[in-house]
């Protein structure tokens, strides 16, 4: 079939086609025409195919090219063209959003959370400027921007204000030309209904007939696989590859696009294939009885058509956005209602849960971009979906799509519209279509009349509670006050009856009993209540809103909420006990919250508390005759809310114990600010209700009898020998809590609808309370407030009032440091209240502890109650209950207990409340007395005595002054607070004109300061004497202990080498004789100190020498780029690698550090011995869950966890050996050159054998070192003796290295060896020795950069453990040769030789390729084995290298081949300065002048001598620094003063000094010049290098420059959005043009990563490893830093199965980051903490950071690094 149609399409013509359309069209069967095309063509187009573009090609051409022109009779791109200019500005913008796009909302404009907009709009938007949110869309939705209804100001950006006063009335597509509208109707209702028709089609086989190629189907299937959110991806992959037997790679791109696409072919073959192939899948998925993976066996024919009614969704997208016109058309059409009643858009809608995810989320898209755009259509629309809401969520509940991938996701775009959810609500019952779907839901989960979780919550209901936002959603569009209208109020009670019957199903549900005997056997399921709860939450404030803005609404929805409640309550009325306390007698509900049901859940009560609330602002009241209130009973209505509060007080009473953390949790949550606002806060007002309602004595009695204390609140109580000691302590408890409660019933009056209050002053004494506890940051602060339903706390307006910010400096990158904290003003501090209902136990302490510490020495430490506000009318009489028998004869109780000698039932808690209560009582009096109100009479209450009693008649005035010098009060707060009491009784009484006794008031002023005064002192100084001393022994003590350990504090690091010739001690340098290092006259190093080191495991001091016991110290090795000039090639196995000429762009290098611990050598080995046997103890399961990979020879320093990976040996001076007695030796550059001239030619052989071939074949040469004598031999006598001397030193035994150390030398060398190259240790190999160089070549220049990038000085400044392991590093490079084949070092010098000496110019590498520092430290270190007699020495002392001749030549040669680099690379532009006489720059401008020439090089200018100068010294300072480094340590020759200092013009002075220190000319003209022939002629050679003029060309690789340039971490944007925005364009590379979903930028070069998918995982070394570790390996050489961008966070990655997360460097304007963004705030980079990430980097410690993360983290362990 294939063949033949491909001949079809061949004959394909367009413009016929068409024509013929054009002409069916105008008689009529135009659509069966189209499809007969379509029958034909789909199946060419779409056939099975690995080729996308073929496809996307070939659709245009045959199937939407001919489709277009028919619509536009004509040139399409013209026709568009002209239509667009007829459409009106567009006011809505309506940019659907992609999936990580950034999103920006107005946290003061905007009129819900949900309203956003997209980038472009937010920046032309005023809200700009506002308090807004940043986030990122989860994909679907659009910008808002331009709907009035989305904002409550400024709903338009600059980019879509509408036009002046254009008229928009007129319908957009009566500007369409007739002829193209007909056109249009038809070909889009045929498009429609076709795409509609195929996307609903069920037959898998077969087509509708119109459809149905003509004759036999082919027997070609596929085997389709299906989403489903059942099955994970490995189980996925695992059964694919044995199911349809494809590979791995091929089974995850399956998996991929099942997961991406909802669905993918995974065998192609015919029916029996495919059949046998989905049997295969369903019998593997479902061998555990599990759900099996849907699969499917489809025709091809059906899929080629699936395939084309996905794109002609797309299409038809496009089209209609080319048009306003052509949108509107569209959208009518599709909402016209076809022959079976149903628009095709409904029929779509329905079918949304049959389709595979990518369909679903494409007809979703054209649902947005069509009819959603379209007020009319979306009216429409939004009918239809709410008719068929329940459908839809059942369908929902029943599927397992996500919900962003269902069709009832699109509620947010409907309900969220207010007049859309107006319309919906008043005239479609949303409220109850909603609620009554959430009802249905419930039914499961219905036991006994209640809601009851099971411990595993089915899907089922979560999915259900998807409802439960779109409610939120519909109740965000509350009428105002004149919207209301009678159908508006019937529908929205009916919804709220609704709501009432859920709320009853929760009502008393999850009940909880005491548990006595033993503890609950297991713990009940509590949190699916909760969470119910939570999601409720915002329904029911957003209800409440809606019932108490309309009067009429608010009475009849009080009394359906009595109704409800009455109907519900578990309350038994019959029950009842007759309770008498203070000779007051009263009825009460017989119940014991300790020993029946109690349930903590009440929202039908909380519900009607409320409304309670409202009742005032519409002037209603019980009495008043016009409203039709139902009077609830009080003592029932605070009956429930009680029983939870005495539960409460039980509890903390540590009487609910053996409940275990169910109950604890609950209690917890039921205070917490995520749900106290609908929980606790509710029963607090249900109360202050029933206290407002009742007699104040019956208040108080049902208290008291709730919480079992009548009996303690008689007088006998107190009474000696009764009861047990246990229930005592209980009820002294119980009473504590009691009062309590009592004070926050009496006294907390910040509450909507209770107290003379606002929301600001609401919000503002929040803050108070939490900033009285502590200073806290911004996010910390906004977590401790209840948010709106808007997610707003109010913080923003109310925090400056009282508190100022005090910014932090953000230096650290660590979570708290940076955050700048909210401090409370002082003027603030009265407000404090200890009692304050919020704060948690431990709140109260801290608040208190920090409140008695801000007052002043001397200052009373009494905390009282500040004066509450008024109660509103309503609730004005809750007051009288301070003024009532029973209240007085309690506040007596206590007063007259806490007098007494002793009493066994009182507590400094009880009498500390009870003077809180009077004190409210007291600023009650004050209010009633100014606001002349003589009902309220609390002072003659307190001046008279009243009980009816036997013993004593004290009032409480009485009792408080014969308290108020109490000594048996402890507490100094209490004691202070009797006297502030008395104080303000006094007040009081002076305010009402009462006669104050002089002596009453003396009583309260003198004794204090007297008698109990002077006690206090006393006491007092005793405390602080005693403080004194305890801070004596302690500091004495760590004093001793510092003394004692000394050698961990000092020695260990800081006093490891002798300070003569280090950096800080210059005192004995004489002045006049400048230090030099290197030549013929190098400073004598003079006494030379001994060594001493501590070892860190056994403690024992020692002295470093040649026969000691060997030492080490924990080093770290790794590979590294930080310093190379080229991105993304490192080297990852250098199996075949020659690592002998370290490249110019420096590669891959080998970095070395070390914390600088020092241990003995066999100490660490036991040490490392004993680690290596636990770890292979252990299950090999666990072994990897560690910070270090034991596999890789890690471990952690045993001091500071450092991680580590070799030990480096402490190695005795150099100096002082080697040194003093080489001989004096006369050699003159040229002569020295001569003679290594003469060695290099007589030791390079090329094998006879092979002498013919063309290719100078670099493997065929020999190098083979000539005998000394060899080279002598051609030498006038007295340079040869000269000469002979340079490699004849003296050999010394006793300097011999003891066969320990060379061991660990061995090791070390090992480690470089194998770490450096990614290979399998091998002493033996040849490459060994050069690594070991490498390694120190490297680690100094990466130290000198470091230095230079901080502004350090090069000596002086560096850390203890920086000297410390450079000094050792040193050394060991130059005693490698002690332990390697000296005929290998031989080896390795000839030929590391031939490259300054080359006997031809030919060559692959030339004088620009090599790293010249590398060289220059690879030859210092195999120079002195050049012509070592091997078979004499026993001992190889003399091949060390110490500063002498060699070394000078040396290093004048290679700086000579630098300056060759610098000039001939120098690429600056004439600058025309002005010149001053510059001799050293002309000598170097004929230089410059002469190389190019010999090279051959074209210049295009010539520089200024000056610049010439200025040039070179810049760019050849690094090498020199780097020298200066290397000598100095190997030779201890004391460091120049100026070199410990920063100089302030490096390229001179510190230029100058660094030659001096090395003994060369500063003039670094004077290398090349007058060097002899022999120079000229090497210079000569290295520029006529074949392929040095290759390095100029355009193609060659960016040459290297210098000085080379500093890498740095890549330039970030200021403001984090521009990052978002940028990944959100960002798709995975691998699979075409699809969303990553973890977009991962590395900070190294820039690239962006499509990291943690599968789609991107790629094999290394037999496992799998995801993008980011994949580029760690290619940028970093196995570590990298990264910054994860949706998540916000930096990712640091080493070694492949390591890593960890760190702060980002954004932060808001409060100092803080944001990872994950949850709170949204702007973000801004902050350089500090960049700076900081940068250094980290630099100074290669990301191992180190990672390895102390890990330990310190344990879950980060848990990660799968690798898959990131
Ligand atoms: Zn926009
Ligand atoms: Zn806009
Ligand atoms: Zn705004
Ligand atoms: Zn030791
Ligand atoms: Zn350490
Ligand atoms: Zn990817
Ligand atoms: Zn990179």
């Amino acid at each position: 079939m294939a063949s033949q149609s491909v001949l079809q399409a061949n004959e394909f013509s367009q413009s016929t086609l068409v024509e013929q359309w054009k002409q069916k069209y105008q008689t009529g069967d135009f659509v069966s025409l189209l499809k007969r095309h379509w029958r034909e063509y789909v199946l060419i187009v779409f056939q099975p195919s690995d080729d996308q573009t073929r496809e996307e090609r070939l659709a245009n051409k045959y199937l939407f090219g001919p489709l277009e022109h028919f619509l536009c009779d004509g040139d399409p791109e013209t026709v568009f063209q002209e239509l667009k200019e007829k459409d009106q500005p567009s006011q809505l913008c309506g940019h659907v959003f992609k999936n990580g796009e950034p999103t920006y909302s107005c946290r003061e404009c905007a009129t819900d959370p949900t309203c956003v907009l997209c980038m472009d709009c937010f920046q032309a938007s005023p809200h700009k400027k506002h308090r807004y949110r940043m986030s990122t869309s989860g994909g679907g939705g659009y910008c808002d921007c331009g709907d009035p209804e989305a904002w409550k100001i400024d709903p338009f950006c600059g980019n879509h204000k509408p036009k002046e006063e254009t008229q928009t009335a007129e319908n957009s597509m009566d500007s369409l030309p007739d002829l193209l509208v007909n056109r249009a109707s038809a070909l889009f209702l045929a498009c429609l209904r076709y795409t509609v028709e195929i996307l609903t089609w069920e037959q898998s086989d077969s087509l509708p007939d119109s459809l149905q190629p003509d004759g036999e189907l082919s027997d070609t299937y596929v085997c389709m696989l299906f989403n489903d959110e059942v099955h994970t991806y490995e189980q996925v992959i695992s059964t694919l590859q044995k199911a349809v037997n494809c590979s791995h790679k091929e089974a995850v791109d399956y998996a991929t696009t099942v997961d991406r696409e909802g669905r993918s072919s995974v065998t192609y073959g015919s029916f029996a294939e495919c059949e046998k192939a989905r049997n295969l899948v369903e019998r593997q998925t479902s061998r555990y009885g599990g759900k099996a993976l849907k699969v499917q066996v489809m025709h091809t024919a059906v899929v080629a058509h699936q395939q084309f009614a996905l794109r002609m969704i797309g299409w038809l997208q496009t089209i209609i956005g080319r048009s306003d016109g052509l949108r509107s058309l569209f959208c009518l059409l599709s909402m016209q209602q076809q022959e079976n009643e149903k628009s095709l858009m409904e029929i779509l809608l329905l079918a949304d849960t049959r389709l595979w995810k990518t369909a679903r989320v494409q007809s979703h898209q054209l649902m947005m971009a069509g009819v959603l755009m379209d007020q009319e259509c979306k009216k429409k629309f939004a009918i239809i979906f709410t008719k068929h809401y329940s459908d839809l969520m059942k369908a929902f509940c029943l599927d397992d799509h996500d919900h962003d991938v269902s069709i009832a996701s699109l509620s947010v775009q409907i309900f969220t519209v207010i007049s859309l959810a107006r319309l919906l609500v008043s005239e479609h019952n949303l409220l109850s279509v909603i609620l009554q779907t959430f009802l249905q839901a419930c039914e499961e989960k219905k036991k006994d009349g209640k809601l009851s979780f099971e411990r595993a919550g089915t899907q089922m209901f979560k999915r259900a509670c998807f409802s439960l936002h779109d409610l939120k959603y519909a109740l965000l569009c509350k009428p105002g006050p004149g919207e209301w209208t009678d159908q508006f109020r019937r529908s929205f009670l009916a919804g709220y009856s609704h709501f009432l019957e859920l709320l009853k199903l929760i009502e008393g549900m999850d009940q909880v009993k005491r548990q006595t005997g033993q503890h609950l056997e297991f713990e009940p399921e509590w949190e699916g209540a909760f969470n119910l709860q939570l999601k409720l939450e915002d329904n029911i404030v957003l209800f409440m809103e809606w019932c108490a803005s309309d009067r009429q609404v608010l009475v009849e929805a009080y009394n359906l909420t009595v109704e409800a409640l009455s109907s519900c309550t578990t309350v038994d009325r019959n029950k009842k006990e007759i309770c008498t306390v203070a000779g007051h007698k009263t009825e009460c509900i017989k119940f014991d919250v300790s020993a029946h049901h109690v349930s903590i859940h009440l929202p039908v009560t909380r519900m009607l508390a409320g409304l309670h609330t409202h009742l005032g602002e519409h002037g209603l009241a019980f009495e008043s005759p016009d409203c039709s209130l139902v009077r609830p009973v009080p003592i029932e209505l605070i009956e429930l809310p009680l029983r939870v509060l005495v539960m409460v007080a039980q509890s903390n009473a540590n009487m609910w114990r053996r409940n275990g953390y169910a109950l604890i949790n609950q209690i917890f949550f039921y205070h917490n600010v995520k749900c106290r606002t609908e929980m606790y806060d509710r029963d607090i007002v249900m109360l202050q209700i029933g206290a407002s309602m009742m007699d104040g004595n019956d208040f108080l009695i049902q208290l008291l009898n709730k919480f079992g204390l009548i009996a303690w609140a008689k007088e006998e109580y107190d009474a000696p020998a009764s009861g047990q000691e246990d229930s005592l302590r209980q009820t002294v408890l119980l009473a504590e809590e009691l009062l309590d409660l009592l004070i926050i019933i009496l006294g907390e009056r910040f509450i909507p609808g209770l107290g003379e209050v606002t929301k600001g002053d609401i919000v503002r004494r929040e803050v108070i309370h939490q900033l009285c506890i502590s200073p806290l940051a911004h996010s910390e602060l906004a977590k401790a407030l209840p948010e709106d339903t808007n997610h707003e706390t109010g913080l923003e307006e109310v925090v400056k009032d009282v508190a100022t910010f005090k910014k932090a400096t953000p230096a650290k990158v660590s979570q708290s440091a940076g955050k700048g904290r909210y401090e409370l003003k002082p003027e603030f501090y009265e407000s404090y209240n200890p009692y304050f209902y919020h704060y948690t136990k431990g709140d109260k302490s801290k608040s208190e502890e920090m409140q008695i510490k801000r007052k002043k020495a001397g200052e009373s430490q009494a905390l009282p109650p500040p004066v509450p506000p008024k109660f509103k009318p309503m609730f004005a009489p809750i007051v009288n209950i301070l003024q009532c028998d029973v209240m007085i004869f309690l506040m007596e109780l206590v007063l007259s207990r806490a007098a007494a000698v002793r009493s066994r039932s009182l507590s400094e808690t009880q009498l500390e409340r009870v003077l809180h209560l009077i004190c409210l009582g007291l600023h009650e009096q004050k209010r009633a007395v100014e606001e002349g109100n003589r009902s309220f009479d609390f002072l003659a209450r307190v001046c008279t005595p009243a009980r009816s009693k036997k013993g004593g008649d004290r009032c409480i005035q009485m009792l408080l002054d014969s308290i108020v010098n109490s000594q048996t009060i402890t507490h100094d707060s209490i004691r202070d607070l009797v006297t502030w009491t008395v104080k303000l009784l006094t007040e009081v009484r002076q305010l009402k004109n009462e006669p104050v006794a002089m002596e009453t008031r003396e009583n309260v002023a003198t004794p204090r300061d007297a008698k109990a005064e002077a006690a206090r002192k006393k006491k007092q100084a005793a405390a602080e004497k005693r403080r004194q001393k305890i801070m004596a022994q302690m500091s004495a003590m760590q004093k001793n202990f510092i003394k004692e350990n000394a050698d961990l504090f000092e020695n260990t690091s800081t006093d490891l080498f002798p300070r003569v010739g280090s950096d800080m001690d210059l005192s004995d340098v004489p002045s006049s004789s400048y230090p030099v290092a290197v030549g013929a006259k190098r400073t004598r190093v003079t006494g030379a100190q001994p060594q001493i080191g501590t070892c860190i495991l056994c403690q024992e001091e020692q002295e470093i020498t040649h026969t000691s016991k060997a030492m080490v110290l924990t080093a770290f090795v790794q590979k590294s780029t930080v310093l190379s000039q080229q991105h993304g090639n490192a080297l990852i196995h250098g199996d075949d690698f020659d690592p002998l000429f370290m490249r110019s762009d420096l590669g891959t290098a080998c970095h070395l550090s070390s914390c600088g611990h020092m241990m003995h050598a066999d100490c660490w080995q036991s040490f490392f011995d004993a680690i290596l046997a636990r770890e292979r103890r252990r299950p090999l399961r666990f072994r990897h869950h560690y910070s270090y990979d034991i596999e890789k020879l890690e471990f952690l320093c045993p001091l500071c966890e450092c991680i580590s990976n070799t030990v480096i040996p402490v190695l005795p001076g150099a100096s002082g050996t080697a040194i003093d007695r080489s001989p004096n030796v006369q050699l003159s550059f040229s002569d020295w050159l001569d003679g290594i001239h003469k060695t290099v030619l007589n030791s390079v052989k090329e094998p006879d054998d092979i002498e013919k071939k063309t290719d100078h074949n670099e493997e065929s040469i020999l190098y083979q070192p000539c005998p000394l004598t060899a080279v002598t031999r051609l030498m006038t006598d007295s340079v040869a003796s000269n000469f002979k001397a340079l490699w004849a030193y003296i050999q010394d035994p006793s300097r011999d290295l003891p066969a320990e150390t060379r061991e660990m030398l061995r090791k070390f060398s090992r480690d470089a060896y194998s770490v450096g190259l990614g290979v399998e240790p091998d002493d033996e190999n040849p490459r060994v020795p050069i690594m070991v160089w490498n390694t120190c070549a490297f680690s100094i220049m990466s130290l000198e950069q470091q230095l230079r990038e901080e502004g350090k000085p090069l000596f002086g400044q560096l850390s203890s453990r920086q000297s410390d392991c450079m000094r050792s590093l040193v050394k060991v490079a130059a005693a490698h040769s002690q332990t390697a084949n000296p005929e290998l070092t031989k080896q390795h010098c000839i030929k590391l030789l031939t490259f300054l000496f080359p006997d031809s110019i030919k060559g692959k590498t030339c004088i620009l390729d090599v790293d010249l520092f590398h060289y220059l430290v690879a030859m210092v270190m195999s120079l002195p084995s050049l012509h070592q007699d091997v078979t004499s020495a026993s001992c190889f002392v003399n091949t060390l290298p110490a500063g002498g001749v060699n070394d000078q030549h040396i290093l004048h040669l290679v700086l000579a081949a630098h300056l060759v680099q610098v000039l001939l690379t120098f690429d600056e532009g004439n600058c025309g300065m002005e010149v001053d006489d510059d001799y050293e720059g002309e000598a170097l401008l004929i230089q410059y002048d002469h190389l190019h020439t010999m090279a051959n090089l074209q210049k295009e200018s010539t520089p200024l001598p000056s610049q010439l100068s200025v040039h070179v010294r810049r760019a050849m300072l690094p090498f020199l620094r780097c020298a200066a480094l290397l000598f100095h340590n190997l030779t201890g020759v004391q460091v120049p003063a100026d070199l410990t200092e920063v100089a302030d013009e490096p390229t001179t002075t510190e230029f100058d000094n660094v030659c001096r220190y090395l003994g060369i000319s500063h003039h670094m003209s004077r290398l090349l010049d007058n060097q002899g022939e022999l120079m000229y002629n090497l210079v000569n050679r290295w520029c006529k290098n074949g392929v040095l003029k290759d390095r100029f060309s355009a193609s060659s690789q960016a040459m290297v420059q210098y000085p080379l340039p500093i890498n740095k971490l890549i330039q970030l944007p200021d403001d984090y959005s521009e990052l978002i925005n940028k990944v959100s364009t960002f798709t995975c590379p691998k699979s075409d043009g699809d969303d990553s979903r973890a977009p991962t930028m590395c900070l190294v070069c820039g690239q962006m990563l499509c990291s943690q998918s599968y789609c991107c995982q790629t094999e290394f070394e037999g496992v799998t490893i995801g993008a980011a570790t994949e580029h760690a390996y290619k940028c970093g050489a196995g570590s990298a830093i990264f910054l994860r961008v949706r998540e916000c966070q930096i990712l640091l990655l080493a070694g492949r199965t390591k890593g960890c997360f760190v702060p980002p460097p954004y932060i808001d304007n409060y100092g803080e980051t944001d990872q994950g963004l949850r709170r949204g705030n702007p973000l801004h980079l902050c350089k500090d903490s960049y700076a900081h990430l940068e250094k980290l980097w630099m100074s290669h410690s990301i191992p180190e950071t990672i390895a102390h993360n890990l330990e310190s983290n344990a879950t980060l362990l848990t990660i799968d690094w690798q898959h990131l």
